[in-house]
């Protein structure tokens, strides 16, 4: 038997870390100004504790673009390096400084923000610079050093002449890298990525307009002078703590975040943990229209105010992905697969955490102010009902605030439905009936007749509402919802008195036959009952169940329902027997006459239900100017 050592040869590593570490080359620039934050905050560290006797000063990092010598500068004026130092950190691959600082100033340094981690950030500009130069000056009194390096792992050390303190690092940008050298770029990644990093960024100069003086004319123009284009805000609004911050805080911080927002977000929630992770954010509520798949502007994530990713899957519940706003953790491990994360245990809690916090917020604003809360529920509702469908600790929280709005705009919690509906609205077996309509225009008839007999009919009309009343439906007791147009009403609610059919049982039975021959159309059932002399002579309705298990294949998420194939066109054609015009068409002498009557009835109730289209509704048309003129 033979043992070994693996020989991992140096010289293949570099062409890996340039082809395979990231993926996404413009992270460069995010892992050099990270490294030359990180140098900030650790000298800011020193100093506050007295091992760095210097003065802190306002320490800038600047960034410079050089387009004609074909070089990018990133110069900050953070601890520096000794020989010494470069030695240890910049030639050892994988060897973290960051960590080494955390772990030998463990306490105190637990919170001062910094974000180096792997060892291997700085190795990044190999991506796109063919030559890097370190011109670096420690605070200890060293002379300064210079680091360079083609890529190849044969670097040059020696001393230089730098004497204020800080790093420079130099980037000789690759051909095949030059998109890097336009200012344009730079800007761009500058926005996406350091936007909220904790040092101020500067990056070129600006014009500022100052004020006139008090003896200056008119026609003269405003005095300017060129300050710093500092592109960052160091101490974003979720860095703060809540009782620092007023609504309009917020508000500001929103339109900061989402420039190209006209409108405003409705409410936040303040995220704030350190305990059993670290994690802090804004989320925010916007208007939500009720199309799932519009969502342009998604929740950020950071770390150590550092932008990451805004693919916030499997940190934030699925339901929350609709929000906006930014999440901070040091604690999500990003260098790692999302199926992994998804199975992580902190990852997990993170996103209990999230949902539990939305529900407290949602709580305490329906608590606090309900009237608000109702008139923001049809922009949250989707939120909410999303929610309530995918998340049972959520539904229990939310089951006590989510509202059910009635057609003429009243609003309910499930239990105050309970409680006033209870005597007046059961079925036979004493069920309570939830009436509900979807679209106030189409269904406006079935609206009237519920109305008419004093049923309270409410208005759902979110796309996965069917989803969530069977859960409702499933989750409590003794209760169903039904669609207006579902049955006819004296069927769905159990009346005190029978209404008694005008008609003889022979009479019954002879309508049913004609109407039967006369109706072709075997989409439709039909009924007889005895109803209200004034109630319609035709009614179409749409079983309840066949209907939402429709509706349930449309918006997927069925639960098994999937492989059933279309379902069947069902319907119901109730005929109310001691309607006038059903006694004409049983007493009328003229088979043409019996007929006209059927069809042209049968079409108002199509109608009436939006089922009658194309060259049907064409030909009723006709028929029916045919008929009045
Ligand atoms: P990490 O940031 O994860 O520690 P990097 O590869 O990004 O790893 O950097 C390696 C080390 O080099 C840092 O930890 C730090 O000690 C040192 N270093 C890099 N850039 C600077 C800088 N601008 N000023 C001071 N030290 C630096
Ligand atoms: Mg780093």
């Amino acid at each position: 038997m033979a043992t070994g050592k693996i020989n991992v040869s140096v010289e293949n590593i570099f062409p890996l870390i340039k082809k395979f570490l990231y993926s996404d080359h413009e992270i460069f620039l995010r892992e050099l100004i990270s490294n030359a934050t990180d140098a900030t905050l650790k000298l800011k560290h020193l100093t506050s504790i007295g091992e760095a006797k210097v003065e802190y000063g306002n320490p800038v990092i600047e960034i410079k673009v050089d387009k004609e010598g074909k070089k990018i500068h990133i110069i900050d004026q953070g601890l520096g390096m000794t020989a010494d130092e470069v030695e240890k950190y910049i030639n050892q691959v994988a060897f973290s400084g960051a960590e080494e600082f955390l772990d030998k100033y463990k306490d105190s340094a637990k919170d001062s923000g910094i974000i180096g981690h792997f060892g291997l950030g700085f190795y990044s500009a190999f991506m796109v610079a063919e030559k890097v130069e370190i011109i670096t000056k420690s605070f200890k009194d060293e002379p300064a050093a210079h680091w360079t390096c083609d890529g190849s792992p044969n670097f040059t050390l020696e001393a230089a002449d730098k004497t204020d303190r800080g790093t420079e690092i130099i980037l000789h940008v690759a051909e095949d890298s030059t998109e890097f050298l336009e200012e344009g770029k730079i800007s761009e990644l500058l926005n996406k990525y350091n936007k909220f990093m904790p040092v101020p960024i500067k990056f070129g100069m600006r014009t500022e307009t100052l004020p006139k003086p008090e003896d200056a004319k008119e026609e003269d123009p405003a005095p300017t002078q060129e300050v710093d284009n500092i592109i960052n805000n160091p101490n974003p609004a979720w860095t703060k703590a809540p009782a620092d911050l007023k609504e309009e805080d917020y508000k500001g911080f929103y339109r900061e975040l989402y420039p190209m927002q006209f409108e405003e977000p409705l409410f936040n929630i303040h995220l704030n943990v350190d305990y059993p992770f670290n994690l802090t954010g804004i989320l925010y509520f916007p208007k939500l229209t009720n199309d799932l798949n519009v969502q342009k502007d998604r929740i950020q994530l950071y770390q150590n105010q550092v932008f990451v990713t805004d693919n916030v899957e499997g940190i934030v519940p699925e339901f929350l992905t609709m929000l906006r706003g930014v999440i901070d953790s040091p604690d999500i491990p990003l260098n790692v697969s999302r199926s992994y994360l998804q199975a992580d245990g902190a990852v997990k809690k993170i996103s209990s955490y999230i949902s539990k916090k939305v529900a407290d917020k949602l709580a305490s604003l329906y608590k606090n102010n309900r009237e608000d809360f109702e008139a923001k529920w049809n922009d949250i509702k989707i939120v909410i009902e999303y929610g309530m469908l995918s998340d049972d600790k959520f539904f229990d929280k939310a089951d006590k605030f989510a509202l059910y709005p009635t057609v003429d705009g009243a609003f309910y919690t499930f239990e105050e439905l309970q409680e006033k509906l209870k005597a007046t609205q059961t079925d036979k077996d004493n069920k309570l009936v939830l009436l509900y309509a979807s679209d106030k225009e189409a269904q406006h008839s079935y609206i009237e007749a519920a109305k008419a007999k004093g049923y309270e009919v409410l208005l759902l009309d979110s796309p996965i509402i069917s989803h969530l009343m069977q859960k409702l439906e499933t989750s409590k007791e003794n209760i169903s919802f039904a669609r207006v147009d579902a049955d006819h009403i004296d069927n769905l609610i159990k009346k005190d008195e029978e209404q008694i059919s005008k008609l003889s049982e022979e009479e019954k039975e002879a309508l049913k036959k004609e109407l039967e021959e006369t109706i072709t159309n075997k989409s439709f059932t039909v009924q007889l009952e005895a109803m209200d002399s004034a109630a319609s002579p035709f009614t179409i309705t749409e079983p309840e169940f066949m209907r939402r298990m429709k509706e349930m294949q449309q918006t997927g998420g069925g639960g098994g329902m999937f492989g059933m194939g279309n379902m069947p066109e069902m319907y119901n054609l109730i005929v109310n027997t001691n309607h006038a015009l059903v006694s004409e068409i049983l007493n009328a002498d003229a088979p043409e006459t019996k007929q006209r009557l059927i069809n042209q009835s049968l079409d108002l109730a199509r109608l009436s239900k939006g089922l009658l289209k194309g060259e049907e509704l064409t030909n009723f048309i006709k028929r029916s100017y045919e008929m009045v003129k």
